[in-house]
């Protein structure tokens, strides 16, 4: 998957591009909760002018009795968001069973860092004509993560997004490192867009927007972020969750940033 040239895929999905000048931005909660909590979230977005929610319904949970998500319960929620809101929806596939039916809903499907090497999982997603975004492998290589990506490339689907999202160190102070590095890896070695989520490596709230502005200074196309309405009362995730009074600065602040890696003569 050798990068040719200055060759890089831009990845479309309606109107917005991955790889572009512009961050794509992907904001939501942690975990679908109930129309009331995505509805809340998704006008909040439609405020901020951010195009897409995560909306997760299968939550892949270390402890078999935390929350694992409201499942296909949650198709009508998704429904209803779209219609109203015409957001694009982003979500978690874990089951290669509910490839079809999770596709007739999303508009880009997001592998969680356990299923970084599903191979058969990704082998499916290679057949469809959907973007993914590829979350690495929390204890896996830059090259492990290029070799996932591969299966889906040679099944035929090109429209890969890789998603650094940390990975497991000797370091207790957060959840997980954050390999900045990789991100601009990733980028000279394949051509596919690279996006970063700080708050699954953070853990904790206030260490998101510090990590979106390296991330961004590092040259990811964009960042996926947790945000819910009320973080404290959250399922899954409320301490790394934003608060919606909180996005409006960190937006500025990273679309800054981005501004002036655009105009840099580095790359
Ligand atoms: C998620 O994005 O919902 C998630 C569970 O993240 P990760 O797979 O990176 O742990
Ligand atoms: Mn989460």
């Amino acid at each position: 998957m050798k990068k040719k040239g200055s060759e890089k895929k831009h990845i479309q999905v309606a109107d917005v591009i991955f790889g572009g000048d512009e961050l794509a931005m992907i904001v939501g909660p942690c975990a679908v909760e109930n129309e009331q909590q995505l509805m809340a979230i998704a006008n909040k977005l439609k405020k901020l002018g951010i195009r897409i929610i995560r909306a997760s319904l299968f939550k892949p949970r270390t402890s078999p009795h935390s929350f694992q998500g409201l499942g296909l319960d949650g198709i009508p929620i998704l429904r209803q968001v779209k219609q109203e809101t015409g957001l694009l929806i982003e979500s978690e596939i874990m089951d290669v069973r509910k490839l079809d039916i999770l596709c007739d809903h999303v508009d880009i499907l997001r592998v969680g860092t356990r299923n970084m090497q599903n191979y058969d999982l990704l082998k499916e997603i290679g057949k469809i004509d959907k973007p993914v975004i590829l979350k690495r492998g929390f204890c896996s290589t830059i090259k492990e993560f290029i070799c996932a990506a591969e299966y889906i490339f040679a099944g035929g689907n090109d429209k890969v997004i890789f998603c650094e999202r940390g990975i497991r160190t000797f370091e207790t102070a957060y959840r997980f490192t954050l390999d900045l590095a990789a991100v601009d890896i990733l980028k000279r070695e394949t051509p596919f867009p690279v996006i970063v989520d700080p708050s699954h490596a953070a853990g904790k709230r206030e260490l998101v927007l510090p990590l979106c502005r390296a991330a961004v200074a590092a040259g990811a196309d964009g960042l996926m972020i947790e945000m819910h309405p009320n973080p404290e009362k959250a399922l899954s995730d409320g301490s790394q969750s934003m608060y919606p009074h909180q996005m409006k600065s960190l937006l500025d602040e990273v679309y800054a940033i981005k501004k002036t890696c655009n105009r840099s003569a580095w790359s």
